[in-house]
C-alpha cells in the first residue's frame, strides 16, 4: 500500500479489522528474526508512511522509539507491529479503505475486476474507512487486484485439524499390539498461540502439571523452534522435536555467500538452538521422522501428552475467483510467477498479483540455491515489479 500510495495510483484497501494481520493478533511478543536495522531500512522505504515524523511523535509521548534501539538487535515483534499500526493511520485516509471480508471476484474477458465485499462489524475504529451499512454486500472494481491474504498453519493429515478458532483439541490412541488393550490421549494446541513466549509461560505456570508432562513439537525450523524454546524456558522438562530434514541455519560461507536467509534458523531463536546443540546434552530430545511417519505408533512410542504441529504455513484464499465464469482453481495460484507475483490463467494474464506470506518471492543465493522468502522490505520491492508488469500489459 505505502509504495502504490508513494506513486499515487487510487488504491481501494479491504481487510476486514486493518490491525496488521497475523502479526497483529498473535505475534506482539515474538520475538523477531529480523535485524532492528533491516526493518528501519523497510519502514523508511515510502514516504507515505511518515516513518520518521512518526519515531519523533512517540520520543515526545514517551511511546518505544525503534529508530533508536539498536541496529544489529532483534526484538519482540510488538514494536515493529506499532510503527505498522503508525503507517496504517497515514495511509487509510489516502485510499478507499473499506472494512469488509471479500467474498468473491469475477472477471469477464475487456473488463475489470468485480469485487464483492461483505462488511465488517468494526470499522468505527478508523474514522477514515469507507463507510458501508452493516449488511450491505458491496461490489468494487479495479483494474488490476493483489492477494494478500496470508497464510495459516498447515495440520498434517490424521491429526486435528485445527482451525483459526479452535483451542486444544484431543486425540485418543489405542494400541492393539499388547496383550491389553492401552489407550493414550494427545492434546494439540494451536501453533499460533504456542509461538507467544508470555502465553506459554502463563499456561505452564496456571497447570504446573502440563510442565512435568512430555510435549512433542513436529517440525524444526523457526516456529517449531520457537515453540521449542518457549517450553523449556517455562520449566517444561521433557520436550521432543520431531524433524524430517537437517535443521538450516543462516550463515555466510567463506566465499561471502548468504545461505538460507529465508527459511534458515536466525535471531534469538537460532541463536539458542545453536548454544543447546553444542551442550552434551540438550534441554529437548531430537527425534528423526519420515513423511510417512504414522504420528499415532509415533506420539505412542513417545508418550507425548501434548503436541504441536509445526510444519510450514499455506496459502488462506477463502473466496472463489470467477474468469469468464469459470472458477480459478486453487492450482493456478502455484504457479505463480515467483519474482513478480503475477498470477494467470491457462497462461493468460488477468491483472492479479499475489504477495506476502501467502505467495513468497523467490531468493537466488550467489550458489544458485532457491528458497522462499517473505519480508516487508521484499514487499515493497516486488510492488515496483507488480506495477512494471501490469504497465507492460
Ligand atoms: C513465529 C513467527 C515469527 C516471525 N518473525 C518475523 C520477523 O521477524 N520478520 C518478518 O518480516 N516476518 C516475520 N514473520 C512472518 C510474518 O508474520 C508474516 O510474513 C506476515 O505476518 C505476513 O503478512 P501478510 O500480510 O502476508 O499476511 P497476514 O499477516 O496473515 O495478513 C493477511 C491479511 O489479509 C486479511 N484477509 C484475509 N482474507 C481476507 C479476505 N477474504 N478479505 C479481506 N481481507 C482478508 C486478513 O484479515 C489479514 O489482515 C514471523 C512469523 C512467525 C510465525
Amino acid at each position: 500500500m505505502g509504495r502504490l500510495v508513494d506513486l499515487g495510483y487510487p488504491v481501494t484497501w479491504i481487510d476486514p479489522s486493518f490491525s496488521i494481520g497475523r502479526m497483529g493478533q498473535y505475534y506482539r511478543e515474538v520475538p523477531a528474526n529480523t535485524l532492528n536495522s533491516d526493518f528501519l531500512v523497510a519502514l523508511m522505504m515510502c514516504k507515505s508512511f511518515q516513518f520518521e515524523q512518526h519515531q519523533a511523535r512517540r520520543r515526545l509521548t514517551g511511546q518505544p522509539v525503534m529508530a533508536q534501539w539498536d541496529g544489529d538487535q532483534c526484538y519482540p515483534l510488538g514494536a515493529f507491529v506499532e510503527c505498522l499500526e503508525d503507517c496504517t493511520k497515514e495511509l487509510l485516509p489516502l485510499t478507499k479503505a473499506m472494512f469488509g471480508t471479500v467474498t468473491s471476484m469475477s472477471k469477464t474477458s475487456g473488463s475489470g475486476w468485480k469485487i464483492e465485499v461483505a462488511p465488517s462489524s468494526n470499522q468505527h475504529v478508523h474514522r477514515h474507512a469507507y463507510s458501508t451499512s452493516a449488511s450491505q454486500v458491496v461490489t468494487c472494481e479495479a483494474d488490476v487486484v493483489i492477494l494478500m491474504c496470508g497464510s495459516k498453519p498447515v495440520c498434517l493429515p490424521g491429526l486435528p485439524q485445527l482451525n483459526d478458532t479452535d483451542g486444544k483439541r484431543t486425540i485418543q490412541h489405542t494400541t492393539t499390539d499388547t496383550p491389553t488393550h492401552t489407550t493414550t490421549f494427545t492434546t494439540f494446541h494451536p501453533l499460533d498461540q504456542l509461538v507467544c513466549p508470555k502465553y506459554v509461560n502463563t499456561l505452564i505456570h496456571t497447570n504446573p502439571t502440563l510442565r512435568t508432562q512430555t510435549w512433542g513439537v513436529i517440525g524444526s525450523s523457526h516456529s517449531g523452534m520457537l515453540v521449542v524454546k518457549n517450553l523449556v524456558e517455562s520449566g517444561v522438562s521433557r520436550v521432543v522435536s520431531y524433524y524430517r530434514s537437517p535443521m538450516k541455519f543462516m550463515h555466510i560461507t567463506p566465499t561471502g555467500c548468504k545461505k538460507y536467509q529465508g527459511i534458515g534458523l536466525k535471531g534469538p531463536v537460532g541463536d539458542w538452538v545453536k548454544a543447546q546443540l553444542q551442550l552434551q546434552q540438550p534441554a529437548f530430545k531430537l527425534i528423526q521422522v519420515k513423511t510417512t511417519t504414522d504420528w499415532s505408533q509415533q506420539l505412542v512410542r513417545d508418550g507425548v501428552q501434548h503436541g504441536v504441529m509445526a510444519v510450514g504455513y499455506k496459502r488462506d484464499v477463502q473466496f472463489p475467483v470467477y474468469v469468464d465464469g469459470l472458477a480459478v482453481a486453487r492450482g493456478e495460484y502455484d504457479g505463480y510467477d515467483k519474482m513478480t507475483g503475477e498470477i494467470c490463467v491457462q497462461d493468460k494474464k488477468i491483472g492479479l498479483f499475489g504477495g506476502g506470506i501467502a505467495f513468497p518471492q523467490d531468493l537466488v543465493d550467489d550458489e544458485g540455491e532457491v528458497e522462499p522468502w517473505v519480508g516487508f522490505k521484499r514487499s515493497i520491492e516486488q510492488t515496483d515489479l507488480m506495477i512494471k508488469v501490469h504497465e507492460g500489459y
